[in-house]
């Protein structure tokens, strides 16, 4: 990998660094990136992914892929498969891949476990019974009518609730903690609920599903995980957290120990420690996966991976290299606070990356036609140019050149502006990598437009001739009008066309705040070398931005580029007016 930022040192680096110094753990380091299959991952989820799969690549630990599918309804196999391949094109390779699912008999023992010990009961109460027995922030909450049933009824119950003779949400399992706890994850919260609904894993196997709490944590510790990341809002969870790995006890459970053992998985050595850092936001977007399912499911997007998607799957058909999303991570850092990070910071990481290895081509998306009259008729050449500027190792290619070009048409003025110094009728400008042109006289239609510019090429300004060297203001890009291949050229911006399209306060939904003008598609022409690359090849086309090569729908003879961004930051000269 290139471009790799320094490593910055944040607090949970140092957590583990220290934990490596003092033993705990056994010196061992294992992480894991726990998505839910419900939606496509997006670039909040690469800070999670650069972070666990660094810590353990940095301290040669482990990091598993673990899908947390304990949520039947929303989860679906396209989003598994997705972001298997997300993770992967974000330059990271799993130690294993798990499913919590995989744990569904452990989650069961355990439970039962927690009954036999006196620690969970049945709950016969509804849905809405629960919530008014629980309290609020200010008032304790009461204990449930069927806390004190037998050991014997709650297992009897709770295996008819497993064996499917009840309906959906008719009873929970809830383990017993203390209805009047200041955190009210701790009011005897239920560990399962019944669904009759089939898994995109385990079929019809189970009409209970674990919560997400209890389930996570038996995961970590089945996993010998030993740094457990989450993000912030899983703070007030960690209580529970412990609560229930303290509770179970897992390496001193006979019947886990075997159960694991018969799938070649060791019981767990140690207790996982859950550690929470700040979410990664962005402004001029939305990253939640809801939102983001709207979006396609309105068709107010082409799809999850629509390039203007701040999903992994839409940046990278955008053009955005995995390189420079590392990068974004790195420079954000890792902290406890919450913040929102300028849409425009992860712009500075793509055009740091791609200036840097992105080959230079010559593209004209606005074309207009530029004839040099003191040129044969026919005349052909190639020339040679630098595939990059700063980096030889780039080589260089054959560019046809020809009497007949494409510039572009803001490159002309008929009655220029003060300052513009391009091409004017009379006036001099250079063509990249050819010389001097003078513009002599113009063409029109019947509407006044210009359709065409006579020009002649001073032959002493051409490259290695002494008059190479004559000054002139302005440098423009052009293509053989000849030779050029026409393109589709997706011009791509900002989704949203404000800083916070998530704040509803005055009555609006991000809905409202779609960028009308975030795609524009118009056609082009590209000089040959640029056609003829494979899709998802990242260039400069030179003065105009970065461009990509599109994943799905490029060819070499019916090219389609992507715009990932322009050369320069245009959102921060609006904004300001
Ligand atoms: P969303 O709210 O977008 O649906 P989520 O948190 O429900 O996201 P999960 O699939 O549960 O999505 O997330 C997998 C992992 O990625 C979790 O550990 C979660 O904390 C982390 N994660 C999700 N969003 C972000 C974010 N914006 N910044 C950092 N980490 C994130
Ligand atoms: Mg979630």
């Amino acid at each position: 990998m290139t471009n790799e930022a320094p490593l910055h040192n944040h607090f949970i680096r140092q957590i583990v660094i220290d934990d490596q110094a003092s033993g705990k753990h056994a010196g061992r380091v294992a992480t894991r990136f726990p998505p839910e299959p419900n939606g496509y991952l997006h670039i909040g989820h690469a800070k999670s992914i650069c972070l666990n799969f660094g810590i353990a690549r940095e301290f040669g630990g482990r990091c598993n892929l673990r899908f947390d599918d304990t949520n039947p309804t929303k989860e679906d196999i396209e989003y598994v498969e997705s972001i298997q391949q997300d993770v992967r094109w974000l330059g990271f390779e799993w130690d294993e891949l798990r499913h919590a699912s995989d744990y569904f008999d452990v989650f069961y023992q355990c439970a039962e476990k927690l009954i036999t010990d006196g620690k969970a009961f049945v709950c016969d109460l509804s849905a809405d019974e629960v919530r008014a027995y629980r309290g609020t922030l200010t008032e304790p909450g009461r204990n449930s009518p069927f806390r004190e049933r037998s050991v014997d009824e709650n297992l009897d119950l709770f295996r008819r609730m497993r064996a499917g003779e009840f309906a959906d949400g008719a009873r929970t399992l809830r383990v017993k903690i203390d209805m009047s706890s200041g955190n009210i994850n701790l009011r005897d919260p239920a560990i399962y609920r019944i669904r009759h609904v089939e898994h995109q894993n385990t079929g019809n196997a189970w009409c209970i599903y674990p919560m997400y709490d209890y389930a996570h944590c038996i995961s970590d510790a089945v996993e010998g995980i030993t740094h457990s990341l989450c993000t912030l809002e899983f703070e007030d969870h960690r209580p529970l957290y412990d609560w229930c790995l303290r509770e179970i006890d897992l390496p001193h459970h006979p019947q886990l120990a075997a159960s694991l053992a018969a799938r070649g998985l060791d019981a767990p050595a140690g207790t996982p420690q859950q550690i929470e850092f700040s979410r990664l936001n962005l402004d001029y977007t939305v990253m939640s996966k809801r939102k983001l399912m709207t979006l396609v499911d309105e068709n107010l997007v082409a799809g999850w991976d629509d390039p203007r998607m701040p999903t992994l799957s839409g940046v990278r058909r955008r053009g955005f290299p995995p390189a420079a999303l590392r990068l974004l991570c790195d420079r954000v850092g890792v902290t406890k606070q919450n913040s929102v990070i300028e849409f425009s910071v992860l712009e500075g990481c793509v055009r740091e990356e791609l200036d840097a290895n992105a080959a230079r081509r010559l593209a004209v998306i606005d074309p207009l036609r530029l004839v040099i009259d003191n040129l044969a008729d026919g005349h052909e050449e190639t020339l040679a140019f630098p595939n990059h500027p700063k980096n030889e190792s780039f080589g260089k290619r054959d560019v046809p050149f020809s009497r007949e070009l494409w510039i572009e048409r803001e490159d002309f003025m008929e009655v220029p502006p003060k300052g513009f110094h391009r091409l004017v009728p009379g006036g001099e400008v250079r063509l990249r990598g050819v010389g001097i042109v003078k513009c002599e006289s113009l063409d029109k239609d019947a509407d006044g437009t210009v359709t065409t510019v006579h020009c002649t090429l001073d032959p002493d300004t051409r490259p290695g001739l002494p008059g190479a060297e004559r000054k002139v203001k302005g440098t423009i890009h052009w293509v053989s009008a000849k030779h050029a291949v026409a393109a589709e050229i997706r011009l791509y911006d900002r989704l949203f066309n404000v800083a916070n399209p998530d704040d509803d306060s005055d009555g609006k939904t991000y809905r409202d705040h779609l960028n009308p003008d975030s795609r524009r598609v118009v056609q082009g022409w590209l000089e040959p070398a640029a056609a003829d690359a494979a899709p998802e090849t990242a260039f400069q086309f030179e003065r105009l931005g970065f461009f990509v090569a599109d994943r799905y729908d490029h060819a070499a003879d019916k090219p389609v580029f992507n715009r990932a961004v322009t050369l320069r930051d245009s959102w921060a000269k609006a904004s300001k007016g």
